[in-house]
């Protein structure tokens, strides 16, 4: 087999990153080609999961690089990492599993107000698995957060060394049991899931109601319960909101620790964003930070969604990034009616609570009866425009970008001690968004 230099293999990667950034890993750069024959590339990976993503997603960006940079017809071929000496295992437990994703680890995960609860619970029980909270059972709605929890608890109970960590969404589960009851293969099929060190399973809200999977589901569960097994499961209601839960899982749910995830607010979407794009090796400015994390409110999987938009705008434009690539980006998002809200309904919200004049507000005195409103004006214009922090000060007679930072840090944290204007807060919340409809 040929060898392929090492500056031609860079340039791929560099090319791979920059026409398809959304691909781009850290970990790719450990890549190493073994070497190129007949056109292809060969090029193995570290383990199963990376190999997974790279034959997934990157097959067709990557010959389209290796194109490129080779000004030839060569493709990449993905060879599996070297198989582990057989083991004694009775079943593989990997065979027919999708591999977890590489990036939801814990790692990867932003704690915030929102899911810190549920975050500490994942990874005490990623801790001592069958100890803490057994079963752990964590909800929220679609896009908070859940499957990359309970992945990132699978990654690390499998990198502590247990061996049959079984992680799964309950589809899989409900298939599998109805293709063994079909091959008559119940036996195998009750070997497989009542010998594990840890069970989790994503989405149980797919138990079907009325069925005999979910019958055995409950089985399941007593038993690797009793043996002290760690049993983590996702949904997304809390399990009395699920209606294909009978009573007696309901009560067994209830044994251990139910943990709600909600959605992220804005600093931890903020850092959701600057996560995300550090994986995708990009660099973002901080007032482009805000502008997306301002302009998806409610759903990570979007707010994702949003960086991808970003960054690919970002390429049409021969890499520049800035306020202006942002928000060429995402001008649909921004038509949404929540983005509709002005600084001026802001101000004409906060000025008629609290009883003072804009021209105040844009002047220069401090005083508390003053510098209140004026802080909760620009700690509003944080949350609900996505202006930037320049334009925020400007709008307030030319303050400097981090008088406003300032200001929206110390009421955001006065706010959770002082329960008086928490609800002054979402009062003028609800006033200007009502406004918008
Ligand atoms: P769910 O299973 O609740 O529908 P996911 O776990 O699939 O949501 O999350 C959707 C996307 O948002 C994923 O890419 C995930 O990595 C990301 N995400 C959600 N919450 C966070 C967080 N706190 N930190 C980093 N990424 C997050
Ligand atoms: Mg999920």
């Amino acid at each position: 087999m040929g060898t392929l230099s090492a500056r031609v293999w860079n340039d791929i990667l560099v090319s791979l990153r920059t026409q398809n950034p959304e691909l781009s890993r850290p970990w790719l750069a450990s890549l190493e080609p073994e070497g190129l024959a007949h056109g292809v590339i060969r090029v193995r990976s570290a383990n199963s999961s990376h190999h997974y993503y790279l034959t997934q997603h990157c097959q067709a960006a990557f010959n389209e690089a290796a194109q490129r940079i080779t000004g030839r017809l060569v493709t990449l071929e993905f060879v599996p990492p070297p198989v582990p000496e057989s083991n004694s295992q009775p079943l593989s437990f990997e065979a027919d599993e999708v591999p977890l994703n590489t990036d939801y680890t814990f790692a990867n995960f932003v704690a915030g107000p929102c899911n810190r609860l549920p975050h500490a619970a994942c990874v005490a029980v990623a801790d001592s698995p069958g100890h803490v909270y057994n079963p752990l059972y964590i909800h929220g709605s679609a896009g908070l957060g859940k499957t990359h929890l309970l992945q990132a608890v699978s990654h690390e109970l499998r990198s502590k060394g247990l061996e049959k960590v079984l992680y799964l969404s309950c589809e899989t589960f409900t298939n599998h049991f109805v293709e063994a009851i079909e091959r008559g293969a119940l036996h195998q099929f009750r070997y497989r899931y009542r010998h594990v060190d840890a069970l989790v399973i994503d989405d149980i809200q797919f138990l079907a109601a009325r069925d005999r999977s979910r019958e055995e589901f409950f089985h399941t569960f007593n038993t690797l319960y009793q043996a002290r097994k760690q049993i983590v499961l996702s949904g997304d209601e809390a399990p009395n909101g699920i209606p294909s839960l009978e009573e007696r899982l309901i009560s067994r749910f209830n044994w251990g620790l139910v943990v709600r995830i909600d959605p992220p607010c804005l600093e931890t979407r903020m850092a959701i964003v600057r996560k995300k794009a550090s994986l995708r090796c990009a660099d973002l400015p901080e007032d482009v930070v805000h502008f997306i994390a301002a302009a998806v409110e409610s759903n990570t999987r979007e707010l994702e969604g949003a960086l991808t938009k970003v960054l690919a705008t970002s390429q049409q434009f021969g890499g520049s990034m800035g306020l202006d690539i942002a928000r060429k980006a995402l001008g649909d998002h921004l038509a949404g009616p929540a983005r509709q809200i002005d600084i001026t309904d802001i101000v004409e919200a906060v000025t008629t609570r609290f009883g003072v004049r804009l021209a105040d507000l844009q002047g220069k005195r401090r005083n508390r009866s003053i510098a209140l409103p004026r802080q909760v004006c620009m700690f509003l214009a944080r949350e609900l425009t996505s202006l930037s922090l320049e334009e925020i000060g400007g709008y307030f007679g030319g303050r400097d970008h981090t008088t406003v930072l300032h200001a929206a840090r110390t009421i955001a944290s006065q706010q959770e001690r002082d329960n008086d204007l928490q609800e002054k807060l979402q009062d003028l919340s609800r006033t200007i968004r009502r406004h918008m409809i």
